[in-house]
């Protein structure tokens, strides 16, 4: 196998343990969502409707940055358009869309979810929601696009999440706090008579400035 072939199925092997993570963790049910990660110029994507823990090494789908279909005989994701739009304006190397529950309860009630916890600042700052539009359309993934402006995440209203990060385990980790943020705020909102304090774009800014050094070797 040539250096790039191995990258391949190593990147894939890492995907499908991410996409079958998305259901084992109960951000999707059944073959909801899809997940992709880049490698060069190749993009590997969830093909669309096919359970991922039927997935093997042998169904490695993939497609170059204007969609075109150049491994495997699967059909890719019907988010291609979303994922793509993701690589070819932003640095991500991975992208995780799911259908959680709590974000997409909340996707259905503001334009943005209210920044109640700091770790929003780890996304870019406060999460906004994109405007509806068919799964799997061009217009989706524009309006997509603009709710993500600045943004590692957003919602998409009636529909889910998008994240994307530098690796497969950023994206879905991104993934998982947007999905937890999103159950602090109905939870915190659900108290009769009482209102959660919000968090400033500056207080997010700050705690998302000191979350890039988070965790890490000195
Ligand atoms: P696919 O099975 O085509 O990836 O579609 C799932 C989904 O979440 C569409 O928005
Ligand atoms: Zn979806």
């Amino acid at each position: 196998m040539s250096g790039t072939a191995q990258d391949t199925a190593a990147v894939w092997e890492a995907l499908v343990a991410t996409a079958r993570r998305t259901v084992a963790d109960g951000l999707v049910v059944g073959t909801s969502g899809n997940v992709s990660a880049r490698v060069g110029d190749l993009v590997l994507v969830t093909p669309s409707g096919v359970p991922y823990d039927r997935l093997t090494p042998d169904d490695v789908t993939g497609v170059d940055l204007t969609g075109h279909q150049v491994l495997g005989t699967l059909v890719p994701t019907s988010e291609l358009p979303l994922h793509l739009a993701v690589y070819r304006t932003t640095e991500a190397r991975a992208v995780v869309h799911t259908h959680a529950v709590h974000a997409t309860a909340v996707s259905t009630l503001v334009p943005e979810l209210p920044p109640v916890h700091y770790m929003a600042g780890a996304l870019g700052g406060t999460v906004r929601v994109a405007p509806y539009a068919l799964y799997g359309s061009d217009e989706l993934a524009a309006n997509m696009l603009r709710a993500l402006d600045g943004r590692a995440g957003c919602l998409l209203r009636n529909h889910g999440t998008v994240t994307y990060g530098a690796t497969l385990d950023q994206a879905y980790d991104r993934t998982a706090q947007l999905e937890w943020m999103c159950r602090l705020w109905l939870t915190a909102s659900s108290v009769p008579g009482l209102t959660p304090s919000l968090l400033t774009e500056a207080q997010l800014a700050e705690a998302g400035a000191r979350l890039k050094g988070y965790g890490q070797r000195r």
